[in-house]
């Protein structure tokens, strides 16, 4: 029987190891948890039907990637006992004028026809924006989706390490070994560039500050997709993660900065005017990016095979990809052609 040695234990190289090994494969993990490691600093939004992007072999993916999150959830929850951060609460997209919310809301509400896990979609005026999120800037009209999900991307890869284990599986902190033969996944995220001979890999770093709002109002909150790339999610009651920046680097430092902190801080009190704002931490993740920003897929020769470039939506699709490869690689049928994203 093929033995699976998977370089990496971010979403990609977790979920890939927790499906294979579900399967009745076996399978060795080896991780060296860089700092800057993406899964860890996620803001976990799962909501890819509000995107603007046209790329359809993307959209398939995380679409597909959230459809199946509800059962993957469900089944990783009941065998470990474990919380994942996993929720549905919805999401509401803000929009600066009427004009831009009505264009918003046609383009949006299309998607429900091939995706009816959206749930409801609906126009929030601003004057309501408060019944779902008591403390938020009221300036701005929005569009509700219920389907709209958020998942906690260090919860969520401990779920998956406790099962990987409890099935078997062999997790190594460490740097994988010079001399190891046999068949390798290689999921290294960012530190992909360096690794082997495709595809090519990019990073940003994008930065994330987590803070609590001192609020008398203790209610949970939709995920917010505020103007422009900034969103607002919920990381606990009263307690919120709001990102991101991104710069383009060849640098792998993953130390939280004072000029993005102060921008970070700034949006922060925007969003929560007239409110007490204490920071929790500042989270550095770099974002691994492929070609066209499509994830790559597939065998770059016999005995590697390489999945990275998840870009901004990777937990979104991680768990997807995972089930997908793991079934591909032991010979069973896979709903997504993964033809697709093997474009070395
Ligand atoms: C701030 C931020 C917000 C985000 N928000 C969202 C969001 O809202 N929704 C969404 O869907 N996605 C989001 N993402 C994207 C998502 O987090 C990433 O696409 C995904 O986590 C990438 O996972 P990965 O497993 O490819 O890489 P990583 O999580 O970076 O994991 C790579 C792992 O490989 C290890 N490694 C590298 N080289 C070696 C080696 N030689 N030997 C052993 N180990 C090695 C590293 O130590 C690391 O642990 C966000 C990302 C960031 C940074």
């Amino acid at each position: 029987m093929t033995h699976y040695n998977i370089i990496g234990g971010g979403i990609a190289g977790a979920s890939i190891g927790y499906h294979l090994i579900s399967l009745g494969a076996k399978v060795t993990i080896y991780d060296r948890e860089d700092s800057g490691q993406a899964t860890n600093a996620s803001a976990g939004i799962i909501c890819p039907w509000i995107s603007q992007r046209r790329n359809k072999k993307w959209y398939r993916l995380v679409t597909t990637g959230a459809k199946y999150y509800p059962d993957f959830i469900k089944t990783l929850e009941d065998e470990t006992g474990l919380d994942t951060g996993y929720t549905r609460r919805g999401s509401i997209s803000l929009f600066k004028n009427e004009e831009k919310l009505a264009l918003g809301y046609n383009r949006i509400s299309k998607k429900k026809d091939d995706s009816p896990e959206m749930g409801e979609v609906k126009i929030i005026p601003k004057e309501d924006i408060n019944h779902f999120h008591p403390d938020l800037n009221n300036q701005y009209p929005g569009i509700f989706v219920e389907g709209g999900g958020q998942v906690k991307g260090r919860l969520l890869l401990h779920a998956l390490k406790t099962a990987f284990l409890s099935k078997g599986g062999k997790w190594l902190t460490q740097e994988i070994p010079d001399d190891l033969d046999g068949y390798k996944i290689y999921t290294t995220g960012a530190w992909g560039r360096y690794q082997n001979s495709g595809p090519d890999i990019r990073h940003q770093r994008s930065e994330v500050l987590h803070f609590k709002v001192d609020s008398d109002v203790p209610v949970h909150t939709p995920v917010i997709m505020a103007l422009g790339p900034i969103y607002i999610v919920e990381m606990d009651l009263n307690q919120f993660a709001i990102g991101t920046t991104h710069i383009d680097t060849d640098s792998f430092e993953a130390v939280p900065s004072k000029e993005n902190y102060e921008y970070l801080r700034g949006l922060a009190e925007r969003y929560f005017p007239d409110k007490k704002i204490t920071d929790v931490e500042m989270l550095v993740g770099l974002k691994p990016y492929a070609r066209d920003h499509l994830p790559f897929i597939g065998h770059v020769d016999d005995s590697v095979y390489v999945v990275n470039g998840l870009g901004a939506t990777g937990l979104t699709a991680g768990p997807v990809i995972g089930r997908e490869v793991a079934r591909s690689l032991m010979g069973l049928d896979t709903e997504l052609n993964l033809e697709d994203y093997n474009y070395v």
